[in-house]
C-alpha cells in the first residue's frame, strides 16, 4: 500500500520549449489540456508542420526516473491516467483503469491486451517488408512485459533484442532467455548506433510518442539498421484518437512524418487509414 501512495505523490520537473521540435516553427497554438494528480499539462500545434506536443514538458530526466520506478508499476495497479473523451468512435474499449486489480491480475491483463494490440500489427506490417527468420535482428524500443518479441520469436525464430526503462517489464524480460535486454531508454540509442550489432527492423509500438526527443532518436535507429532496415512506428492518430496523456509529450499524424521522413532521407509507407485510431508507419532505409 505505501508504494500506491508513493506513486501518487509522484511529481515531474518541466521545461519549457521556444520552438517547435520538429520545424523549428515558432508559432504555437494552445491545443489541449489534461490534468493528472497536482499536475498540468499543456499543449499546442505547430500551425506550421502540424506536430502537436506537450509544453511546458517534463525534463528528460524525470520522465527516466518516471519509466524506471513509476509507469508499468502504475499501469499495471490501475491507477495511471485516465480520461473519457479522446478517442473517436469509442465502443467495446477496455479500459485498464475500469476495475481495481491487484498487480499480478494487472500484469496479466496488459500482457492479454498487449499481444492482442501490438502483435499482430506488428507482425503483419513487418512481413509486408521483411522476410523473418532465424537470423533476423529484431529490436523492440520499449518492449515492456515481452508479448511482442515472444512471439516474434515463437513464430519465426528471430533474434530478439530489447530496450525498455521499466523495472517491473525489465524483470519480466530477463525471464526470456533469447531476449537480449541491450539498452534501458530510448536515447540509449545514440551509443548503440555506434556499433557493429545492426537490426533488420525496430520496433517503436507506443513508444515514440513517450520519448521526449524522438527525431534524434529516429536519426539514431536509422544509424541502427542493416541496409534496406526498416523502423516500424504505431502511435495514436491525433485526428482520431487525440490522446493526451501524461505519458505523451507528442501527439503525431500523418505530416509531421512526412517530414520526418523527409529530414531523415527515408522512405515513409503509411499502413494505416486516415480514420484508424492508430497511425502505424513503416520508415525504410
Ligand atoms: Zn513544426
Amino acid at each position: 500500500m505505501s508504494k500506491n501512495k508513493d506513486l501518487l505523490s509522484f511529481r515531474f520537473d518541466f521545461e519549457g520549449l521556444s520552438e517547435c521540435p520538429l520545424c523549428g516553427g515558432e508559432v504555437m497554438i494552445p491545443n489541449g489540456r489534461v490534468e493528472w494528480l497536482t499536475m498540468d499539462f499543456w499543449y499546442v500545434a505547430c500551425p506550421q508542420c502540424g506536430l502537436k506536443y506537450m509544453n511546458p514538458r517534463p525534463t528528460q530526466e524525470s520522465y527516466k526516473t518516471f519509466y524506471k520506478d513509476y509507469f508499468w508499476q502504475q499501469k499495471v495497479r490501475n491507477i495511471g491516467f485516465f480520461q473519457k473523451g479522446q478517442m473517436w468512435d469509442l465502443d467495446g474499449y477496455t479500459w485498464d483503469t475500469d476495475k481495481k486489480t491487484d498487480k499480478e491480475k494487472g500484469k496479466d491483463n496488459k500482457q492479454k491486451k498487449l499481444k492482442a494490440l501490438r502483435f499482430e500489427p506488428v507482425s503483419s506490417a513487418l512481413l509486408k517488408y521483411k522476410k523473418l527468420k532465424k537470423g533476423s535482428d529484431i529490436l523492440e524500443v520499449g518492449t515492456s512485459f515481452p508479448v511482442t518479441l515472444n512471439e516474434l520469436h515463437k513464430q519465426y525464430g528471430v533474434k530478439t533484442y530489447a530496450i525498455e526503462p521499466s523495472e517491473e517489464a525489465r524483470l519480466e524480460i530477463k525471464k526470456h532467455k533469447y531476449i537480449s535486454l541491450i539498452g534501458r531508454y530510448a536515447e540509449d540509442l545514440e551509443k548503440l548506433s555506434q556499433k557493429k550489432q545492426k537490426f533488420d527492423a525496430i520496433i517503436f509500438s507506443h513508444s515514440l510518442e513517450n520519448t521526449v526527443i524522438p527525431f534524434d532518436i529516429m536519426a539514431w535507429a536509422k544509424k541502427s539498421l542493416k541496409k534496406g532496415g526498416i523502423i516500424y512506428v504505431q502511435c495514436s492518430n491525433l485526428i482520431t484518437y487525440d490522446q493526451m496523456n501524461p505519458y505523451h509529450p507528442y501527439i503525431f499524424s500523418s505530416a509531421p512524418f512526412s517530414l520526418l521522413a523527409k529530414k531523415l532521407k527515408m522512405k515513409l509507407k503509411q499502413l494505416s487509414s486516415p480514420k484508424d485510431r492508430m497511425l502505424t508507419v513503416i520508415f525504410e532505409k
